[in-house]
Formats: structure tokens, sequence, C-alpha cells
């Protein structure tokens, strides 16, 4: 995994990057919080490790930030902040997990890859199925299930959905999809393909940014 570890402490964060580093994961190591967007959006990160007291920046100021601006990776808070309405508020600014300072490495280990595997949608291992709901989208096999029956999607209907289960919990503009998708489509529009994909797996699936894009969320509605 590409890890982003923003933690001022020394003695801390050359442990974390130690260990992590150890267990085959690539490391970016940052102590303060000004540089975190820039490095967000310079580089994937499968997950970051966020300390919610940082000296230049509040922690879950900066995650509020970061959400805002549109960054989805998952983000596990590592805090020495124990009270129930920290915890709390640390879900609320848009952690996908939370630690309690001093922890064990297997635990966070665990945690860790736990919030990776839950954001990509795969299970674990090289079985590229994604899946949402009654829905599991088979990369081998290209082919779509709904509720374990096929459903025959054309090639751009399935390249649609599949990067809106890759972004799913973010909004994917139209730009993202005609740029990225419809190079390949059979010469239809990009709300045509969509409407032609909503009439084969359901409604409620894909839901309307009206002006702006797509999106699929995790829980359909
Ligand atoms: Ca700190």
């Amino acid at each position: 995994m590409r890890i982003f570890l923003l933690e001022d402490d020394l003695a801390i964060g050359r442990a974390l990057q130690t260990v992590l580093h150890n267990e085959g994961h690539e490391v970016t190591w940052l102590r303060l919080g000004g540089d975190a967007a820039r490095l967000l959006g310079d580089t994937a990160f499968d997950v970051m490790l966020l300390d919610l007291g940082l000296p230049d920046c509040d922690g879950a100021a900066l995650l509020r930030r970061l959400r805002a601006a549109g960054h989805t990776v998952p983000v596990l808070v590592i805090t020495a902040r124990d009270s129930l309405e920290d915890r709390l508020g640390g879900f609320d600014c848009g952690a996908d997990d939370y630690m309690i300072k001093p922890f064990d490495i297997p635990e966070l280990l665990a945690r860790l890859k736990a919030i990776v595997r839950r954001a990509s949608g795969r299970p674990d291992g090289a079985d590229p199925v994604w899946k949402l709901g009654e829905l599991a989208l088979d990369l081998r096999r290209m082919s779509l299930t709904r509720a374990g029956q096929a459903v025959a999607l054309s090639k751009t209907e399935f390249a649609l959905l599949h990067k809106l289960l890759k972004c799913a919990d973010r909004i994917v503009t139209r730009t993202e999809l005609e740029d990225g998708v419809l190079p390949y489509s059979e010469g239809q529009t990009l709300d045509v393909h969509i409407s032609n994909l909503r009439k084969k797996i359901g409604e409620g699936y894909i839901l309307t940014v009206r002006g702006v894009g797509y999106m699929v969320r995790r829980e359909p509605s």
C-alpha cells in the first residue's frame, strides 16, 4: 500500500515508518499539515494516517478541508485524545476509522487493511470484482450480475459503471467521464449512456449531480 503518514512526533513517526516499511508498504511521512493537500493532489495514496494534534494546524480541521476539496483517500486518525466527543468528532470530519495512542501495531495493520478494502469495494486477493448492493462487476470476465443474474452491458456502459464504482462516494464530473470513457463510445451522449445503464442496473445506484456529473454511493439509496 502507499501510505501517507502525517505525524509531527519524531519517535512515533519513525516507529510507524519503520514498521510499515518492514511490512512492505511505501510510506511518505510529513510532520506538518500545510503540504498535505498538495501531496494528495500529486500522489495517489491508498490510505492516510493522520495525527490530530499537529503543530501548524488542527488535524480534524485539515481533514474537513481535504474532504471539502474532494480528496477521497481513506483516513485512519491516530490521536492521543481519548474522549468520546473527540472520537465522534473524528468521524464527523471525514475519518474512516480512529485509533487512540498508544495502539498495538498488529491492530493498526489490521485496521489499515480493513479500511483500504472497504474503500476499494474489492474483496481481498486478486479477484477483481467490484460490488455494490446487488451488483457485481467482474473485470476479468467483463461481466455484470445483478442479484446473481447476468446483465448485458455495452462496452461503454461497462466502462462507465467501472469508473463510477472505482470512485464511489465522490462526484465524477461529466468531463472526467467524457474524456476517460466516451472516446470508446458508440457516438451517443453521456446522458444517453447513463440512462441506458440505469435501465439495466436499476434505479437508485447512479445519482445525478445536476450540471456537475454523476456518482454512486456505496450504500445505494
Ligand atoms: Ca501530534
